[in-house]
């Protein structure tokens, strides 16, 4: 018996350069400050002290897209603001997500019909990763939506070449 016996399965912690990566990135997730529509007061809760979005390590909410990895798009997406919205994606650095929140910007919503001014859908201006429907969306739901791009981080593979990701879990069906 020596003094090393047994200090390997008590202190030794092993892992991927992957997954120590995706693991700060997922619990470091920085939201780009933008607002469209009344969703987006649903997405001002999860900053303040009740649901408190820091404790997923998402409240730094960014005032340039240049240092932003999750665009929500919270609220009613027009025409007019369409090219911005995309403009404001391709400034946003790799890799980046976006939550689509609310059925205005998931659809149209109550515009759907006769709204000749909003897009019908936010995922036919830029790729959405996840989905949070609602009129609005409850802050709870916005916060699922965050563990859902958290769950994709996770599992994102950065091996190069490979396009093969991990199943995620559809805890609420929100994922894409
Ligand atoms: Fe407003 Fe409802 Fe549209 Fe959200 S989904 S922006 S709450 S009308």
């Amino acid at each position: 018996m020596t003094w090393i016996d047994g200090r390997f399965e008590e202190n030794v912690i092993t892992t991927t350069l992957e997954q120590a990566l995706n693991w700060g990135q997922q619990a470091s997730v920085w939201p780009m400050t933008f607002g469209l529509a009344c969703c987006a007061i649903e997405m001002m809760a999860v900053g303040a002290s009740r649901y408190d979005i820091d404790r997923f390590g998402a409240g730094a909410f960014r005032a340039t897209p240049r240092q932003a990895d999750l665009m929500i798009v919270a609220g009613t997406v027009t025409y007019k603001m369409a090219s911005r919205v995309r403009r404001l994606w391709e400034q946003m650095p790799d890799p980046k997500y976006v939550i689509a929140m609310g059925a205005c910007t998931i659809g149209g919503g109550p515009y759907f019909k006769y709204g000749y001014h909003v897009v019908k859908g936010v995922d036919l201006v830029v790729p959405v990763d996840v989905y949070v429907p609602g009129c609005p969306p409850r802050p709870e739901a916005l916060l699922e939506g965050l563990m859902r791009i958290q769950d994709k981080i996770r599992a994102r593979k950065l091996t190069k070449g490979s396009e093969e990701v991990l199943p995620i879990p559809h805890h609420s069906g929100y994922v894409k």
